[in-house]
């Protein structure tokens, strides 16, 4: 399984900077896509009694696990970051592909795959990048479109929440401090001016609590009981759209949505807690907030467990779990029977479907956080996040409302100026148009992405460069050489000395290519789902890995490693498996493999070549890497993999 390998701060904070200078990007992301608030609207919401610029943010899940991931949702807009669920098993092993965003939207992601301790230093390395940001001056905002909110998530157990790592983790998000200071330093002297900034040390105070799919109510109670009242924490439950109950989930996914394949298994609703055990434990933990002086709160929903039926996701998992279109009818559903039952007085958070379209009405519902997943895994990526709030301020504009509390007064004819009421009017009216609304249904969500049948090859595709901001990890990227047309040759060494035979060429004829930096691929098959070539540009594009210890230990995997000292650069190669070394200094080339060992001109091998070789010396590599050396290092780019220190 491909581990992630997080960057270190330093090559972060040069990488983000200098693209920043040099291509008016970060992290592959142009500034068209940044957001920066509006002057006339006010978008922030309260959590937890603190102020986040936006309601908008990424659920906890691939898009919050990096920290590139996290800067790219905050320049796309997000202001409430719910941080990938962090647990005491932070060795498990995913099975791969774990996404499938075909049509509906599955997955079998459901564990974070960092250390714990990993996992803490992403998200202050995040914090700190976003404050880096802010004081560049670079990122200009509309005022009042600033604060922003970490809220983590832990799981998946009692025993698990109390141990020590979770604990340790909790503790490094609620201060900082020593995990910044260690950071500080790292900051590469080229931007020494942000070594003094004061940074942000109390990251979070609150949690959204991640249960196990079947996790018994009294254990959930006993989570959340645990985190307000030994940690001091605010805290969120996030329930399972199997609350619904069986009838009703399967009377809205078969009869009314038309999802007659889904298949949710009995034993989902059987060890699921039903409703009235969660009205129960709501009561009891929203009593106890207000005794502790806590924020409190449920967030509809988790995902869906749901049959594996085939196709996409690997076979061994006999489930797998549903989001998407469908999910937004049932979290909906979940919302309307919960404020029918409790009112509009305990917040609401929101994960299930979520697009540029929904999310003003789920804010008009005064749902805090609107969290997104699967719409982020669709070509543009965190590049949609700007429509959101742009829509948003659209409809706002329509009912004439300039901030977010006199949008949900006027966004759907209530006529009154109570907030609660307005809440749960608008919470009617809009679940019962969205439950009818054929966006939601399967004829608007059965298509598969194009494929045109062609096989992807090293070099060269339909270059449509949807790969790039489909990875949730920024783990592929373009790069540019020139069309080329290599020379297949190999030489052989006999007593008369040299000799070289052409056996045909291998032609580039796009400038622009694609590669994957290993280091943030983790195979979950995400951007082979919308190439529309075959094969996966993550298995067969340019694998680049981001340090020689990272390629050392995949001896599996093809791919390559640049590294430069003083004037000398060095390409290391893999391919099928052998293993190959160019070295170049002033012109000359150093070129070595399994039983040869040559060095040359590296504008002329054929005429200036000279060492020891065992058999055939196939040139072939040697120019592809030569070429790949000389489009990495090429003045004026900037990627993960010609970043340094
Ligand atoms: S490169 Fe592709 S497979 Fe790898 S993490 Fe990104 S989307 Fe997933
Ligand atoms: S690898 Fe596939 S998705 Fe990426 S640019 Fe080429 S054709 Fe497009």
């Amino acid at each position: 399984m491909a581990e992630l390998i997080p960057y270190p701060m330093s090559r972060l904070t040069s990488r983000m900077l200098r693209e920043l200078e040099l291509k008016d990007a970060v992290f592959d992301l142009p500034r068209r896509a940044f957001y920066a608030g509006d002057a006339r609207k006010d978008l922030s919401v309260h959590f937890h009694g603190a102020t986040a610029a936006s309601a908008l943010g990424p659920a906890a899940g691939p898009h919050t696990q990096m920290a590139q991931n996290i800067v790219l949702a905050w320049l796309g807009g997000a202001r409430v970051f719910e941080l990938k669920t962090v647990q005491i098993l932070d060795r498990l092993k995913i099975p791969r592909p774990c996404i499938d965003m075909r049509n509906v939207g599955y997955n079998v992601e459901w564990s974070q795959e960092l250390r714990t301790e990993e996992s803490l230093e992403e998200y202050v390395k995040a914090s700190m990048l976003i404050e880096i940001l802010q004081a560049s001056g670079k990122i200009p905002s509309e005022s009042g479109f600033g604060p922003h909110v970490f809220d983590m998530s832990v799981g998946y157990d009692l025993q698990g929440v109390r141990g020590d790592k979770v604990r340790a983790f909790i503790a490094g998000m609620k201060d900082a401090r020593a995990v910044v200071e260690r950071l500080r330093p790292q900051i590469p002297a080229a931007y020494k001016q942000y070594r003094d900034l004061n940074f942000r040390t109390a990251l979070s105070n609150s949690v959204t609590l991640s249960t196990f799919h079947g996790c018994p109510p009294h254990e959930i109670e006993g989570i959340a009981s645990f985190v307000m009242e030994e940690l001091g924490l605010d805290c969120i439950v996030k329930l399972n759209p199997t609350l619904l109950g069986p009838e009703e989930v399967r009377g809205l996914l078969w009869d009314t949505l038309g999802f007659t394949d889904i298949r949710v298994p009995d034993d989902a609703f059987a060890k699921d807690a039903n409703w009235e055990q969660v009205s129960a434990f709501v009561t009891r933990l929203d009593a106890k907030a207000h005794s502790l002086g806590r924020g409190f709160g449920v967030k509809f929903t988790n995902t869906l467990v749901v049959e594996n039926r085939g196709g996409f996701l690997p076979a061994s998992e006999k489930t797998m779990y549903l989001s998407g279109a469908p999910l937004h009818v049932l979290a909906m559903s979940l919302v309307r029977r919960f404020r029918q039952h409790f009112g509009a007085h305990i917040p609401v958070s929101f994960a299930g479907g979520i697009d540029k379209r929904n999310f003003p009405d789920a804010v008009s519902l005064g749902l805090v956080p609107v969290t997104v997943c699967s719409d982020l895994l669709t070509p543009g990526g965190y590049g949609r996040l700007r429509g959101y709030a742009e829509e948003l301020v659209k409809r706002m504009d329509a009912v004439g409302a300039s901030d977010i509390p006199e949008f949900i007064l006027k966004a759907r004819g209530y006529a009154g100026e109570n907030i609660e009421e307005a809440m749960l009017f608008n919470t009617e009216s809009y679940v019962q148009a969205a439950t009818v609304d054929p966006r939601y249904a399967k004829a608007k969500n059965a298509s598969l992405p194009k494929k045109v049948g062609s096989q992807l090859v090293l070099f060269d595709c339909l270059t449509c460069d949807k790969c790039v901001p489909v990875c949730p990890n920024d783990a592929n990227f373009t790069y540019t050489v020139p069309a080329s047309e290599i020379p297949i040759v190999k030489l052989r060494r006999d007593a008369a000395g040299w000799h070289s035979r052409t056996e045909g060429t291998l032609s580039l004829e796009k400038k622009h290519q694609i590669a994957n930096f290993a280091d943030f691929c983790n195979e979950c098959g995400n951007c082979d789902v919308f190439c529309p070539e075959d094969g996966g540009p993550y298995v067969v594009k340019p694998r680049f890995f981001g340090s020689r210890a990272a390629w050392a230990q995949t001896p599996h995997q093809d791919g390559f490693f640049l590294e430069r000292a003083g004037d000398v650069e060095t390409v290391h190669g893999r391919f099928s498996g052998r293993e190959y070394a160019v070295s170049v200094s002033q012109g000359m080339a150093d070129y070595s493999g399994a039983g040869f060992r040559v060095r040359f001109q590296e504008d002329d091998p054929l005429a200036t070549i000279a060492g020891e070789a065992a058999g055939d010396v196939d040139l072939t590599y040697f120019h592809i890497m030569n070429l790949m050396r000389r489009a990495f290092y090429a003045a004026g780019t900037v990627n993960y993999v010609n970043t340094e220190n």
